[in-house]
């Protein structure tokens, strides 16, 4: 079964290919979080997107090491996470693609900031569905190739647009 579940925030949890992956899983002060991360089990992948506290690094690395989850970022971000004691790390760029249990994880761009590495978004595709989460973004137009390329089933919309003169 493909599935995918908002966590609160910008955290989610998706299930293709039979396997369990979570992105920017903030559950510890997420009001909206339907569990505490020491809860959270029978995890595949975690994909964090850049290293703001309401994305969930910290949550991110008690459940990658608690778990063997493997831990997917920007490389600076999983050097840091190799750092903290994550075994499982796997550190990328922008444009890159990790193929794994019949998955593909590509990192794309983000208009945005952070402290270790760029931030960044993720296309998670699996041979029936596919899921583009940009991580924290700004609107821009090469979210369009997004959609050309990886034809994402689900576009989850973490995103600020405020144009009040646009009709
Ligand atoms: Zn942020």
């Amino acid at each position: 079964m493909e599935k995918t579940i908002w966590l609160g925030h910008a955290a989610f949890e998706m299930t293709l290919n039979n396997k369990k992956t979570l992105i920017d899983p903030r559950l510890t002060g997420n009001p909206k979080a339907p569990l505490k991360s020491a809860d959270m089990s029978d995890v595949d992948y975690i994909l964090v997107t850049h290293d703001h506290a309401d994305h969930g690094l910290n949550d991110a690395l008690k459940i990658a090491k608690r778990t063997n989850a493997t831990f997917v970022s920007i490389s600076e971000l999983s050097k840091y996470a190799s750092s903290k004691g994550v075994k499982n790390t796997v550190g990328m760029n922008i444009g890159g693609v990790m193929e794994a249990d019949g998955l593909n994880f590509i990192m794309t761009y983000a208009v945005h900031s952070s402290r270790l590495g760029n931030p960044v978004g993720f296309v998670i595709k699996s041979a029936r569905s596919s899921v583009y989460h940009p991580g924290n973004n700004a609107l821009f137009g090469d979210m369009s190739i997004i959609g050309r390329l990886y034809h994402p089933r689900v576009f989850i919309v973490p995103l600020v647009v405020t144009t009040p003169w646009v009709q």
